[in-house]
């Protein structure tokens, strides 16, 4: 395997913790949670460690600045911002509502959750609607271009093979904490962790099951999207590894009424989550991973000797958003 040009900013290894008092309400199977959301920058999350090696390729790419795009409670554009600040990039965002029928921002209106941080990291935002996110993203990034400003493109989610390359590493990570785990569940929505933990999985001899529940996108349309890139990420990593999507195990059940949505059984399992160890879930993705993994666990899809890993990936400073605030006292 070729090693990959890193920088080192993340505050790794992330602990692996019992779960026991969650554990003790299903099927008795023992759980686990592996702490990504405290990777370290400008509070955490799983993006700190596509950062590492998409800020190591716009060095050796010679780029002046940064360009990246997400909703509006991106937490990948909140350390996207942070990882730029600490390299000395200036950083562009083009953000763009959460769900249909959200209003753009004004620009007196107070900035919430994610986009507190981002203002306080000081990147300069470009509001758009979903619709037009990929043009405005290219023209953002060809004005850079244009002005000199050498800009460097991180895609949704830092979903390149590079950043899906954190993931290979966290995997690595994992199995040299030689926890035996024998499913890893964790959120899935550009794809880049599920990606990076597949690859990883299958060169560091992971015998578990990893399990992505979708956040977002159809069964077959995740499927294809992770095992392309799966196959893309073992390319720049030199190994000769194919993934199809019947490789690439996924859950797409949890989808409710769309992304950014948090319904009834989410609100429970992030209640269940703080109320049973003290650990903060958010609204968009882990909440709706943890709801998966809960469900399935009523359903009696695991077996009672088997050892459950929830990957937590972070996102908790979106419950600090007008629009999920209020979610903390039920619905
Ligand atoms: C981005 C994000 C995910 C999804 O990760 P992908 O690599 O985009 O699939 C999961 N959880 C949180 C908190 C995130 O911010």
């Amino acid at each position: 395997m070729i090693n990959l040009p890193r920088l080192k900013f993340a505050h790794l290894p992330t602990p692996v913790e019992a779960m026991p008092r969650l554990g003790a309400l299903f099927g008795g199977q023992k759980l686990l949670v592996k702490r990504d959301d405290e990777t370290g920058l400008a509070l955490g999350g799983n993006k700190t460690r596509k950062l590492e090696f998409l800020l190591a390729e716009a060095q050796a790419n010679g780029a002046r600045c940064l360009v990246s795009a997400g909703a509006a409670q991106s937490n990948h554009c909140r350390q996207t911002a942070a990882a730029a600040a600490r390299y000395g990039l200036p950083c562009t965002l083009v953000l763009y509502p959460t769900s249909p029928g959200e209003t753009l921002p004004g620009p007196h209106d107070p900035p919430d959750g994610n986009l507190v941080l981002d203002a306080w990291l000081g990147a300069d935002i470009v509001w758009t609607e979903r619709a037009h996110r990929d043009e405005t993203l290219k023209q953002v990034f060809q004005q850079q271009w244009d002005e000199g400003k050498r800009p460097y493109m991180i895609p949704y989610g830092g979903s390149s093979p590079a950043g899906a390359a954190g993931y290979v590493y966290a995997m690595q990570e994992f199995m040299a904490q030689t926890v035996q785990a024998d499913w890893i569940v964790f959120p899935s929505s550009s794809g880049g962790t599920h990606a990076g933990m597949t690859v990883g999985a299958r060169l560091f001899g992971y015998r578990g099951k990893v399990l992505g529940i979708s956040v977002d996108e159809s069964l077959p349309v995740l499927q294809k999207r992770v095992a392309d890139l799966a196959s893309e990420t073992a390319d720049l990593l030199g190994e000769k590894l194919r993934f199809t999507a019947d490789d690439i195990l996924a859950n797409a059940d949890y989808l409710g009424d769309g992304y950014g949505m948090t319904s009834a059984s989410e609100v429970e399992a992030m209640r269940l989550f703080a109320r049973r160890e003290g650990l903060l879930l958010d609204p968009v993705y882990t909440g709706r991973a943890a709801a998966g993994l809960i469900d399935l666990l009523r359903q009696g899809f695991f077996k009672p000797s088997e050892t459950i890993l929830f990957w937590h990936t972070g996102g908790a400073p979106a419950l600090f958003a007008d629009k999920y605030k209020r979610l903390a006292l039920g619905l």
